[in-house]
């Protein structure tokens, strides 16, 4: 699977992610904010208010560490092993390289069609 059909799911199918997918990258999203303000207010400070963010001090190292990089292109790869027949890949019709958009009417070399 390359990165391009990687990176086109990734924009144009992540919403065919399945619950447990969902809720994993909203608390990592959600760690981000909080960790964003623990710089500003410091981590005690915002340790009182794990809650608002829907996190757990367990929590806390895991999400760290997650590489969201590496997590993204499992999704990707686990909603193209679902859903590969349900998908459009839109292809340039030059060179067959992916669009980065479903409309997308122009190829990553610069083809339009
Ligand atoms: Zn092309």
């Amino acid at each position: 699977m390359t990165q391009e059909l990687l990176e086109y799911i990734y924009r144009n199918y992540f919403h065919l992610r399945n619950e447990e997918e969902m809720i994993l990258c909203n608390k990592h999203s959600n760690y981000m904010q909080w960790d964003f303000l623990v710089k500003k207010a410091g981590i005690e400070v915002m340790k009182d208010k794990l809650e608002d963010y829907e996190l757990t001090a367990d929590e806390l190292d895991f999400l760290a560490n997650l590489d969201r990089l590496k997590l993204n292109q499992e999704i990707a790869i686990r909603i193209w092993n679902t859903h590969k027949d349900e998908l459009y890949i839109n292809k340039c019709p030059t060179c067959g390289g992916i669009a980065r958009t479903k409309e997308g009417r122009q190829c990553r070399k610069g083809h339009r069609w």
